[in-house]
């Protein structure tokens, strides 16, 4: 077998062919620099428009994850986050984003939340930012009780649906 560690050296050095990819054994999430893993490209067969991986990596358990190019990227960011050459943080980036599809901000970065809990908190942080509805000027939808948040002649809930063009998503 050959560690990631050995990977991220051999590309370090530029010991690798602008076609490769990287392909890594087992479950994503446990990525490391011990992890078994190579470098060599898929073969296309042109008549059936199917993708094959070199039969020693697939006996391996090699799954192909991002491509040579991807994987420089990945170490570069690393070594930018660390202000060093760090193979371990250079693991830690490659690991995200081959799970995320996304650079991270930080080494070590938790996982993202997902996508519905990201859509939540930018709907709250917009209605946050309408402010508080006023006592004094009410709402100007028919039958609404509730006053208008500062800007809008609406409510915060019928200002949110008036112009996202979609359910207000709270229960404020
Ligand atoms: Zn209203």
């Amino acid at each position: 077998m050959t560690t990631l560690e050995a990977i991220i050296q051999r590309l370090r050095s530029n010991d690798a062919s602008d076609d490769d990819w990287l392909y890594v054994a087992g479950d994503f999430a446990d990525l490391s620099l011990s992890t078994d893993a190579d470098l060599g490209s898929p073969s296309y067969d042109e008549d059936t428009d199917e993708e094959s991986h070199p039969p020693e990596f697939t006996k391996r358990g090699l799954c192909i994850t991002i491509d040579r190019q991807t994987a420089d990227q990945c170490i570069a960011w690393a070594d930018r986050l660390a202000e060093a050459q760090d193979n371990a943080a250079a693991a830690d980036i490659i690991r995200y984003y081959i799970r995320f599809d996304a650079w991270p901000e930080t080494l070590g970065a938790p996982d993202p939340p997902p996508t519905e809990e990201v859509f939540l908190r930018m709907d709250r942080e917009f209605c946050d930012m309408l402010g508080d509805e006023r006592k004094d000027v009410a709402c100007k939808r028919d039958g609404c009780d509730r006053g208008a948040v500062p800007m809008s002649v609406l409510c915060r809930r019928h200002h949110f649906e008036n112009v996202k063009g979609r359910p207000y998503p709270f229960e404020d």
